[in-house]
């Protein structure tokens, strides 16, 4: 038998029975999986797993150790090789399996229903179970945002399947998690948890994990995505606090997408001067974006994204010379001499109609139903019509970033416009003609967000530092942990728009270009709509929700974005080449305290007190092994308030926004008041 020991667990690779065995040291506690079923030839298979031989360990980097097992697994010459991934930073695993055959064997689907469990896990021994969702999109606020609810005990009886991805159990003593990196927004689901009356979960395919009839030979084999298990001692409270870890620390070989920068994207001025009457492009040339770099180091700003508009054509993705006539060379030295980094923004499956790509990548031209989709225009740039990264165009798509890697210094890729549907062609990797135009949708669909993985895993191999966001900030664009296991995501524009709302005519879009947004405009009611995804804080670091604020005066408008930005969103947009001096010196200061404690404000869970809007919200960002971090207390409605920070704080105590008092309270803890004559927002720096 196979044992893989760390400092908080071992795991075992079993045997005929079992699957895996993760055993918590701190509590004994054995946490079995069982073993994969699937439909192989027409016949209901359970994987065994015989001479079970570990042939590598690798270190990807980052503390990370993959060690390689192959085994044999009963049936006919199927082998299955079990990737496993262990941090000592971290008792949460992340395992992956491919299966081999020398011989044919087909991956069928008896009346069309998809037969393929991964692995189950034995709650029994767990009284409480939750669910918790990352791909609620809300109508609302016009955003994905985390719901987490308990499951019944009626749930397992009925036998309900559930999508996560992440399921937690807990018997108050141990608690375990159980994951799986995909993505999609709910309750489209490719796979789910099949909850059992005995209490048995199983981890299965939904839809579209593979194609009817799927061969495994010796020319290819079947891959899984990746799964993560994990336990803790204590509740659920401490084992969402160890998963925030590992997602902030242990999941990734390359941790750049972790950082805490600030962000700067020029799409908020791109719009702003396009609803004054002019193109989303006027502003898009040299001069203008080098004097904004110079202000955006004023401010503080660490990221410069230049967004839609930077190239001539999509899919060659080379540097309009109209605009940019040395081709970036002097806004990198620029970024340079400051120590900023440099992005750009792509849609990674748009080709224009006379690019280079779309003539040489003609096989991996998206089709639907046998028939080319309708060109697009792209941002006032060419018509462009879509290419398949499910097919050999995704390593083209990877080497073409690595090249601008090289030529342009660009670390920064901001992917946006991809939907989750969209390709059906029986040329590509998701299902040849044997399968039906519908099948190799869904097959699309499945396999876009994992072919993103690999983009990121080879451009990241060249250039560890690069980081990935991806734009959810519109629906049926896939959001789970398998884009966020490497990179992050741009989560949200302005919040909603009008047409989220059933409001009056005369009441739309107050521009003549028909701008749909609603929350543009100085003041508190942005905050209450992008603030509101902080709730993904308590399981995935909300640095990982990338979202911009604006600058614009008043400056009871400035401290409320300024410190919704420090929660965990980084982003700053919006026109800030007119910000006068004394305004970019306010930016400049409070980052600037934000700085120096930011490493804690990341590593901190969040501590919410009140519900946005309410007449006063506080956020609590405490270290608690420094006693470093923030407390930002919101006011909505004009009075005086008061505030007992639930952790010890550090003795050092910066307030930049007046009104405001902190005084030693009992037993170690801190009281802050707050005077507020208007609605605004008060920083606390502790460091
Ligand atoms: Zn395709």
């Amino acid at each position: 038998m196979i044992k893989i020991n760390q400092k908080q667990f071992t795991l075992r690779f079993a045997d005929e029975k079992n699957f895996l065995l993760l055993h918590l040291k701190a509590t004994g506690k054995t946490i079995v999986l069982s073993l994969p079923t699937l439909e192989l030839d027409g016949i209901f298979v359970e994987l065994k797993l015989l001479n079970a031989s570990e042939k590598s360990v690798k270190n990807p980097g980052n503390g990370i150790f993959e060690h390689i097992i192959l085994a044999n697994t009963g049936y006919k010459s199927l082998l299955l090789k079990l990737y496993i991934r262990v941090s000592e930073k971290s008792s949460i695993v992340r395992f992956r399996y491919e299966l081999y055959s020398n011989e044919p064997i087909r991956m069928t689907k008896t009346n069309d229903a998809e037969s393929l469990c991964y692995f189950g896990v034995d709650t029994s021994a767990f009284h409480t179970v939750n669910e918790i969702r990352l791909s609620e999109f809300n109508e609302k606020i016009h955003a994905t945002h985390l719901t987490e609810t308990n499951v019944p005990a009626s749930y397992f009886e009925n036998k309900l399947s559930l999508v996560g991805p992440i399921m937690a159990f807990s018997d108050n003593q141990t608690s375990v998690v159980v994951a799986y990196e995909h993505g999609a927004q709910y309750p489209n689901t490719f796979l789910n948890f099949g909850l059992q009356p005995d209490r048995k979960v199983r981890v299965c395919a939904s839809k579209a994990n593979y194609a009817t009839n799927a061969i495994i030979d010796s020319n290819a084999c079947f891959e899984s995505i990746w799964f993560q298990i994990g336990a803790v001692q204590g509740d659920l409270n401490d084992l969402a606090a160890e998963y925030r870890r590992f997602m902030l620390e242990a999941i990734n070989p390359y941790p750049a997408s972790r950082q805490p920068y600030i962000f700067y994207n020029t799409w908020g001025r791109q719009e702003r001067v396009k609803w004054g009457g002019s193109t989303y492009l006027a502003s898009m040339n040299l001069d203008f974006t080098l004097a904004e770099i110079d202000r955006a180091a004023a401010m503080g700003i660490e990221v410069f994204v230049i967004d839609t508009g930077w190239y001539l054509k999509t899919g060659d993705w080379e540097v309009n010379k109209d605009f940019f006539p040395d081709e970036l060379k002097q806004i990198k030295a620029k970024l340079d001499s400051y120590g900023m980094k440099l992005g750009l923004w792509f849609n990674p499956t748009m080709a224009a109609l006379s690019s280079r790509t779309l003539a040489k990548n003609e096989p991996s031209r998206m089709t639907m139903n046998g028939k080319n989709i309708d060109p697009l225009e792209i941002w006032e740039t060419e018509a462009s019509v879509g290419l398949c990264l499910v097919s050999p165009y995704w390593e083209v798509y990877a080497n073409r970033l690595i090249s601008l890697i090289d030529q342009l210094g660009v670390t920064y890729f901001k992917l946006d416009g991809v939907q989750q549907y969209g390709c059906n062609d029986p040329r590509h990797y998701h299902g040849d003609e044997n399968v039906s135009n519908n099948e190799r949708n869904e097959l699309y669909a499945f396999m876009l967000p994992v072919y993103f993985g690999k983009i990121m895993d080879k451009v990241k191999s060249h250039c560890p530092e690069a980081i990935f966001d991806f734009d959810i900030t519109e629906d049926g664009r896939f959001v789970g942990l398998l884009f966020l296991s490497q990179g992050k995501f741009f989560i949200m524009n302005n919040g909603p728009y009008y047409h989220n709302f059933d409001v009056c005519d005369d009441w739309k879009s107050p521009t003549p270009d028909g701008n749909p947004n609603i929350f543009v405009n100085p003041g508190a009611a942005r905050g209450w709509y992008t603030r509101t995804v902080l709730d993904y804080d308590k399981w995935i670091p909300s640095v990982l929700f990338l979202t911009h604020y604006f600058p614009d005066a008043p400056r009871s408008s400035q401290e409320l974005n300024v410190a919704s930005l420090m929660l965990g969103q980084n982003g700053i947009w919006g026109e800030i080449l007119p910000l006068p001096n004394e305004d970019v010196q306010f930016f400049n200061e409070q980052l600037a305290h934000y700085k120096d404690v930011r490493a804690d404000i990341t590593a901190a869970l969040l501590t919410q007190t009140g519900f946005i809007g309410d007449s006063h919200e506080v956020y609590e960002k405490i270290n608690p092994a420094t006693g470093r971090g923030i407390v930002v207390v919101f006011v909505n409605h004009k009075g005086d308030y008061q505030y007992v920070t639930t952790k010890t704080v550090s003795d050092n105590v910066v307030v930049s926004t007046s009104g405001v008092t902190v005084k030693k309270g009992a037993q170690g803890t801190t009281l802050i008041q707050v005077q507020s004559p208007e609605k605004g927002a008060y920083i606390v720096y502790f460091n």
